[in-house]
């Protein structure tokens, strides 16, 4: 049987079991190995050699970690108040950092409503508590929802205030006595009680209103006796 070098097209017409009994044989044939000792190898051409890629350009160092330090308490505090104004002054709600204010308002809506809400709870809490409803730590006075120190300095501000725009005071205090008025409340503010039938306050506090009056008398007396 003549042989047959690899590539001949009449190969490909062999049965399967014929191909395999030819690569059992050892075939197709190492044609290398078949080639006188020392004769040159067929020449195949050489690949050209690949370009090297150019070199990517180095990043910049990084900067040197600036050294963090924690903010004393004082300068964090003057940073939020810093915060606060410029987004105050740009018409940003101060609270959420994001919506616009209400127009002539600081907060937006939902954070104005949920202030309030939060400052009512903690208004109910601390009255629950029986302490001040101002500060939310010295206990509260027996009258009121203040302690000793907030009611003196809760005093003091509506004096200033008074003293300062007498017919806003005036306005205010009308517009919040009206207010109980409608809503059938004592008069005295802070008071939860209705009003004695035709007054305009409950008993404790009619009875307060004579007791003050009748001490501002006596004060009145002692004073012009003094002169
Ligand atoms: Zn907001
Ligand atoms: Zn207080
Ligand atoms: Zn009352």
């Amino acid at each position: 049987m003549a042989r047959r070098l690899p590539g001949d097209a009449s190969q490909r017409a062999v049965s399967r079991a014929t191909y395999h009994a030819r690569l059992e044989r050892g075939w197709p044939p190492d044609l290398a190995a078949t080639l006188p000792v020392g004769a040159p190898r067929p020449d195949r051409p050489k690949p050209e050699p690949r370009p090297r890629p150019e070199p990517r350009p180095k990043a910049p160092p990084l900067p040197a970690p600036v050294p963090q330090t924690k903010p004393s308490p004082q300068d964090a505090r003057l940073a939020r108040k810093l915060l606060r104004e410029t987004l105050v002054a740009c018409g940003v709600c101060p609270v959420c950092e994001t919506n616009p204010a209400r127009p002539n308002r600081t907060r937006c809506a939902g954070c104005s409503r949920r202030v309030a809400e939060y400052g009512r709870e903690l208004h109910e809490a601390r009255r629950r508590a029986g302490i001040c409803v101002r500060c939310g730590k010295n206990p509260a006075r027996d009258d009121g929802v203040f302690c000793e120190t907030c009611r003196e300095r809760a005093n003091d501000e509506q004096r200033r205030h008074r003293l300062a725009d007498p017919e806003a005071h005036n306005a205010g205090v009308r517009a919040r006595y009206q207010q109980r008025v409608l809503a059938g409340m004592c008069t005295w503010l802070g008071c939860k009680r209705a009003p004695e039938t035709g007054r305009r306050m409950c008993r404790t506090h009619l009875d307060r209103m004579t007791e003050l009056s009748l001490a501002s008398q006596a004060r009145r007396k002692r004073g012009s006796l003094d002169d």
